[in-house]
């Protein structure tokens, strides 16, 4: 059984720590006078201790308690003595204490807790408690304690903790990555949207190599970037706000690649001394892949601005050019040097300055001419096209140019041009050949209807006289058999020649058959129509057919002649002429007969 705990009263320690040999009586005052001295020292000191002490017996009553562990717990001494330490440790704590005490007791070893003491006035303070174990003066277990206050520290930790999970809370949240590499670059910390971005999982990335996180070249330009500043950092300390900025190309787990812009910066040591790298990424794919389009399409207009075959220019709003190509530089007759930076408007080109002009004065869309540009070397038709860049409220920012040299197309304008010219003169000798008579050169018959109806609505419609005359050779049969048809053929075509001769160059004569012929006398009245049939008489007469020499054969033709009756049908009026012929022919042949009467 175990001794039932006994408080302990200074009083009592106090006769305790007493020596126990009889001594003299003068020696014992001395002795008692120097030990009262001392025990009063070392009370004090036991008092005035920065930390509580306290005997707690194996039943975990206090025992003994020094003034700082009664001004911790906010008790009197008196009032503590024998009452239940855990009567002052925060109900949830207790349970530390029993496991604690138990521990003290089981093992024997120096323990030591943390947990709330409340105070009398009931508010509550962190406590450190380390414990030894002692014998009372009975020989039970005691437990001596040593109680420090360590509210100060805790309530530093907790805002250390609260803080750090703030921190924490940011980073693993936030959309752009953070991460921290050691000096070797191996990953000590990858913030979580980093697994997020990439597909891995973060251990995987813990333990995945720079060159197999990074593309080759950005790997290349990663080592590159790292090697130069930290040699820099090592030699100059970089000041805390120095950022180095890289855009680097990373694998996705799934070998996708994205781009990433991380700024990093070197975590120093008090000295300065680097000793670790903290980057900061966000992705950019987007906005590198449309600088890649960007780059690309630029190159494309670049390539089409460069081998144009037109002149292309761009200029300010002032005029001023800022690009050109080879092509524009030819046209001016000048050098790219020369031309980049100059004012459009101070150009000897007072054509295209006009255009120009007009194009920054003017609003959106297209300023053109077409002009000879003259130039030191040659003199080129040209057509210059501008245009304003216009921007928003209409405000022009510059303009664009297109300068075109036209020879070639001119010439070939041209080209185009005689070629139709002589076409259209094959195309009228091919039509003049459809319609005329091979053998006479006259109209033939087809066309004389065609000319014949114009010239009736002619007449119709301005009321002018209109005469038609038929010819018909004379005894043709009999001259064809007496002389042959080659010969008859050769009185065909002279009559044709006499008919010519004998007509105005408003008349128009056609072979209307075989050996009989029609003209068409427009503005001609009957009567003077007789003129021109006795002018084609008196040609043919002087035409002699003899094949014999010394020998003469004449021809004689007789012709019908008539004018036309207004609104008469051409039918009609045809065979109107063809009966004066006719009557000719009853008459004896070689006269005119008109619609007259009269046979001349
Ligand atoms: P008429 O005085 O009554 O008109 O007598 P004609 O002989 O002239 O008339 P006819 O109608 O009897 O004969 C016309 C002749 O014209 C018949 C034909 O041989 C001849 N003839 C028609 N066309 C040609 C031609 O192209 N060349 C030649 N050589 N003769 C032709
Ligand atoms: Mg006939
Ligand atoms: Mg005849």
């Amino acid at each position: 059984m175990k001794n039932k705990p006994k408080p302990i009263s200074r009083q009592k320690k106090q006769a305790d720590a007493a020596p126990k040999k009889p001594p003299s009586p003068q020696a014992v005052d001395e002795r008692s006078a120097e030990l009262d001295a001392a025990r009063a020292r070392y009370f004090d000191l036991y008092d005035l201790a920065p930390v509580g002490y306290c005997t707690i017996s194996e039943q975990g009553l206090i025992m003994e308690v020094n003034l700082t562990a009664s001004t911790m717990l906010g008790v009197s001494w008196g009032k503590l003595v024998k009452q239940l330490l855990t009567r002052f440790i925060l109900k949830e704590d207790q349970d530390i204490y029993y496991l604690h005490h138990k521990q003290l007791l089981d093992t024997g070893e120096p323990q030591a807790c943390e947990l709330r003491i409340v105070k009398k006035n009931g508010t509550a303070f962190w406590a450190h408690l380390a414990a030894t174990v002692a014998k009372d003066e009975g020989g039970a277990p005691v437990s001596r304690v040593i109680l420090s206050d360590i509210t100060e520290r805790k309530q530093e930790e907790e805002l250390l903790k609260q803080s750090e999970a703030k921190y924490r809370l940011l980073v693993d949240h936030m959309k752009d990555q953070v991460f921290l590499m050691d000096l070797n670059l191996k990953w000590t910390y990858i913030s979580p949207s980093v697994e997020k971005l990439l597909g891995y999982t973060l251990e995987e990335l813990m333990q995945l190599p720079l060159d197999n996180f990074l593309t080759e070249k950005s790997f290349q330009i990663a080592m590159d970037t790292f090697s130069t500043e930290m040699s820099k950092a090592l030699t100059v300390p970089p000041l805390p706000s120095y950022k180095i900025l890289l855009e680097l190309e990373c694998r996705c787990k799934d070998s996708r690649t994205l781009w990433i812009e991380s700024t990093l910066s070197f975590i120093q040591d008090k000295a300065g001394k680097p000793v670790s790298i903290l980057g900061e990424g966000r992705e950019i794919t987007k906005r590198k892949r449309i600088e890649e389009a960007l780059r690309e399409s630029e190159e494309i207009y670049r390539l089409i601005f460069e081998y144009s075959p037109l002149g292309l220019l761009s200029f300010d709003e002032k005029g001023v050019i800022v690009a050109c190509n080879d092509n524009f530089v030819q046209i001016i007759g000048s050098s790219r040097k020369k031309l980049i930076g100059l004012n459009m408007l101070n150009l000897p080109d007072k054509n295209m300055v006009s255009v120009v002009q007009k194009a920054l004065n003017g609003s959106a869309g297209l300023y053109e001419d077409f002009y000879h540009s003259v130039t030191a070397k040659k003199i080129s038709p040209v057509r210059a096209l501008f245009a304003p860049i216009v921007v928003g409220g209409g405000r022009i920012q510059g303009g664009v140019g297109i300068i075109e040299d036209i020879t070639e197309r001119k010439q070939a304008e041209s080209q185009r041009e005689a070629l139709l010219e002589a076409l259209r003169d094959s195309e009228k000798r091919y039509l003049e050949l459809s319609i005329i008579d091979d053998l006479t050169q006259l109209y033939n018959s087809r066309h004389f209807y065609a000319q014949l109806e114009r010239e009736i609505e002619r007449s119709n419609r301005y009321g002018q006289p209109l005469t038609l005359l038929l010819l018909d050779l004379d005894k043709f049969k009999a001259f064809n058999d007496t002389y042959g048809h080659v010969q008859g053929d050769y009185v065909l075509s002279r009559l044709g020649h006499a008919i010519k001769r004998s007509m105005r160059e408003t008349d128009s004569a056609y072979r209307y058959g075989g050996e009989e012929f029609t003209v068409i006398l427009p503005v001609t009245t009957s009567e003077e129509g007789i003129v021109t049939a006795k002018r084609i008489q008196k040609e043919l007469r002087k035409e002699n057919f003899s094949l014999v020499a010394g020998q003469e054969v004449y021809m004689t033709v007789s012709i019908g002649l008539a004018q036309y009756k207004p609104k008469e049908e051409i039918k009609a009026f045809v065979h109107r002429v063809d009966q004066f012929m006719y009557k000719v022919k009853k008459n004896g042949r070689g006269k005119i007969c008109s619609d007259d009467g009269d046979v001349q």
